[in-house]
């Protein structure tokens, strides 16, 4: 339902849980944060509010890092627990992926992944997409081309946002018929549902378009089409009264 991506020189657990907090407003009923730290996608997810969430990154802190993602969900496919909450991980732990919407397909999706072998441990359309990434990934697709390939193959409306465990200087996301908005900063780019999640940092916006997918780093931005060819995201000033 809300989805929040940070990379830059900030705590990406503190800008995530923020933005988390500033789409509350959207409804949820289960949220969840990945970042990645030398190597390893290190995660919490739980079901019900924010807090419990907050909590239990209290109890079990999260490694230091300045690459994140963040969701919370509003079940569609699967009981709002903690299981089926997001991120969903790849088979090897090395991909952390986020969903807005419906994977219309999923059920031969995951025929597939279990014909060649994959465990699911979720009931969720989404966890198809985290496990298809992450094979891409293992083929020897870097996180922008692997989604990409990955996109082309699903139906539906989704927003995806990915994690690389071995590519910390990147965050990956997609779209078809599912918001999503690029917050330009300086030495740090955002990640968001709606603007919401990051206008405490930056004003400044990159609408994306049908079926594109965006590659986030310190320094910049990169939109291509599903299949690869560069495009373009519309570029505009956010003129929000925040006290309204
Ligand atoms: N269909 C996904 C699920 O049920 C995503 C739901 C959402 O948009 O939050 O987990």
């Amino acid at each position: 339902c809300g989805i929040v991506g940070y990379v830059g020189e900030k705590q990406a657990r503190d800008v995530v849980i923020e933005g988390l907090r500033r789409l509350e407003y959207r409804g949820y009923d289960s949220a969840g944060i990945a970042l990645v730290d030398g190597g390893t996608i290190s995660w919490a997810k739980r079901a019900g509010k924010l807090a419990n969430l907050e909590k239990a990154i209290a109890d079990r802190p999260l490694a230091a890092s300045t690459t994140g993602i963040g969701h919370t969900r509003w079940a569609t496919h699967g009981a709002p627990n903690d299981v089926n909450a997001h991120p969903h991980l790849g088979a090897r732990g090395r991909l952390a992926l986020v969903h807005n919407g419906i994977i219309e397909n999923f059920v031969e999706l995951r025929t597939e992944l279990e014909d060649a072998g994959h465990e699911l441990v979720s009931e969720t359309d989404t966890e198809v997409a985290a496990h298809l990434v992450e094979r891409e990934l293992d083929a020897g697709a870097d996180l922008t081309t692997a989604m990409q390939r990955v996109c082309s193959r699903l139906e539906g409306a989704f927003t995806l946002v990915a994690l690389d465990a071995a590519d910390p200087a990147r965050v990956v996301a997609a779209r078809r018929n599912s918001p999503l908005v690029v917050g330009l900063g300086e030495g740090e780019n955002f990640l968001g549902s709606d603007v919401a999640a990051f206008i405490e940092h930056t004003r400044e916006a990159m609408e994306l378009g049908q079926d594109q997918v965006v590659t986030i780093t310190r320094e910049g931005v990169g939109v291509t089409g599903f299949d690869g060819r560069p495009a373009e995201g519309r570029r505009y000033h956010v003129d929000w009264d925040l006290s309204a």
